[in-house]
């Protein structure tokens, strides 16, 4: 019963010369994640940098001051544009269609219906939310590429 490497690393098996050696794979390995979590803990989908916090900007970026703008998280080091998988925001034209639907509420329904009709808006909204909020992400998982269909109008 003499094998020829009678000693194992304890988290990944493979052979050790003796009971004291360091497993060169799990210390790179365990290096990697430590450089990999002082850089930060969220990857950017675009340049692959890690970072911790992004830097909030207007978007759409240098756009004409009647265009719609809101903040969206950028990364501190490409400066592109993310999304937030885990605490999503509703785009500009979502807004836009509930504050119309609450206009038309307040215009169309009688008084007495109104806060039936804004508490349906109220669930709508949250739902909303909650059906784009993605869930169990990985911290490098969370954010997102903007997808930008095109060049959007009047920039
Ligand atoms: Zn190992
Ligand atoms: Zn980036």
């Amino acid at each position: 019963m003499s094998s020829p490497h009678p000693f194992h690393c304890q988290s990944c098996t493979r052979p050790l010369s003796d009971a004291n050696a360091v497993c060169l794979h799990c210390e790179g390995q365990l290096q990697r994640e430590t450089h990999a979590a002082t850089l930060g803990k969220h990857r950017c989908p675009i340049c692959d940098e890690r970072f911790n916090r992004p830097v909030n900007e207007l978007f759409p970026r240098g756009a004409k001051w009647y265009v719609p703008k809101q903040f969206k998280p950028t990364c501190p080091h490409c400066k592109g544009f993310l999304r937030d998988r885990a605490n999503p925001r509703l785009s500009i034209k979502q807004v836009g269609g509930l504050l119309a639907a609450t206009l038309l509420t307040y215009l169309l329904l009688p008084a007495e219906y109104r806060k039936y009709g804004l508490g349906i808006l109220m669930v709508i909204y949250l739902v909303m939310l909650i059906l784009q909020r993605e869930r169990n992400l990985a911290p490098a998982e969370r954010f997102a590429k903007v997808e930008t269909l095109g060049k959007p109008p009047f920039v």
